[in-house]
């Protein structure tokens, strides 16, 4: 993949500071790139910087079934990587980095990265969601070490090895059914009897041979020596507890805005989502949001490019008129 990176001598840097873009996306999922795909095409000066991860929560999705125009379906970092050579195409910039401070105070807005500042007329922010943690005893001592929240990032280290999916929704669903390829036995923990995964994925998982489901059921503990080894079970109804082995806990139950950087700058909800208007406007002029960011109701792959596209064509509409 072809990515930027900034430059290293200070002359090299002030000059990259003093630099103004048209348009700064934050964030390289569905969102941030197809807003680079349209901002491209319409002649912008725009700079993706990516995040953590080229892609966001898409490359570490195994299979993606219902993007429009793959009905085959593809893996989740081949979207993400034809989505940054088609914005790339048309002349946006790819930048990693991470973003760690923002001035929406005056304009053009200041960002700091961990490479330097950026400047920019007008921002989208594209920064998505982060897995949700379990907040138990042994989550994160163990995370990578049988903990994950990606099976295709840590599947294949479980080769006929017994595992854990925690969660009840169509991510928990999907992962299960991924990692059938590689682990002998998949039980499925979830927390309530009845699943919030859509009927396709439900019929998909329950006609595995390979899953199994624990209903009712919450883990209040991740145990293990050097890897993980057992989970501690409770059942919500009864109040039962028991001790499951397992070489591995993949934990699927959610996720939570990335929109902290923005927190006492920009409105948001109680759960932290982005509030704009219909118009992926947020309240400070020449800033827009488009994907998970501000999106607690849709979340999918498809509805964030749209957001993103959407953001785009108002950032353009936007950069004109102050010009006028
Ligand atoms: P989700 O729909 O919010 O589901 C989260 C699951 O985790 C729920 O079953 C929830 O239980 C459970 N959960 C939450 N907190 C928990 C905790 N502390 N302990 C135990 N269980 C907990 O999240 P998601 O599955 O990641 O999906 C997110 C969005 O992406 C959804 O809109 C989904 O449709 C979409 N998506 C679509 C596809 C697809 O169409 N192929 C694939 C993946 C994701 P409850 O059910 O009891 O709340």
């Amino acid at each position: 993949m072809s990515m930027q990176f900034t430059l290293s001598t200070p002359e090299m840097a002030e000059s990259a500071e003093e630099k103004v873009y048209d348009l700064i996306i934050i964030g390289s999922g569905p969102a941030g790139l197809s807003a680079a795909v349209y901002a491209g095409r319409a002649h912008l000066d725009t700079l993706v910087v990516t995040g953590n991860e080229l892609g966001g929560q898409i490359a570490t999705t195994s299979e993606v079934e219902n993007y429009p125009a793959f009905p085959e379906g593809l893996k989740g970092p081949e979207l993400a990587e034809r989505l940054q050579k088609h914005a790339e195409r048309f002349g946006a910039m790819v930048q990693m980095d991470n973003i760690t401070a923002v001035d929406l105070g005056k304009r053009p807005f200041t960002l700091t990265g961990y490479s330097g500042q950026y400047r920019t007329r007008a921002l989208i922010i594209a920064t998505g969601a982060s897995p949700r943690k379990l907040g138990v005893p042994g989550e994160a001592e163990f995370t990578g070490r049988g903990v994950s929240y990606c099976a295709t990032c840590d599947g294949w280290f479980f080769q006929d090895k017994e595992v854990v999916v925690v969660g009840g929704g169509d991510s928990a669903l999907e992962e299960a059914i991924f990692l059938t390829k590689y682990a002998s036995k998949v039980t499925v923990i979830h927390r309530r009897d009845e699943l919030r995964a859509g009927p396709t994925l439900q019929k998909r998982a329950r006609e595995n041979g390979k899953i199994d489901f624990i209903w009712d059921t919450v883990v209040d503990e991740i145990q293990g020596d050097s890897t993980v080894q057992s989970v501690k079970l409770r059942n919500v109804k009864s109040g039962e507890t028991s001790e499951m082995a397992t070489d591995g806990a993949f934990v699927f139950t959610g996720h939570i805005p990335n929109t902290e950087l923005f927190a006492g700058q920009l409105a948001m909800d109680e759960r932290g989502y982005l509030e704009a208007d219909a118009r992926q406007r947020t309240e400070v002029p020449g800033v827009w949001v488009a994907g998970e960011a501000g999106d607690p109701h849709f979340r999918q792959a498809i509805t964030s490019a749209g957001m993103g596209a959407a953001a785009a064509i108002e950032a353009q509409r936007w950069l004109d008129a102050q010009e006028k």
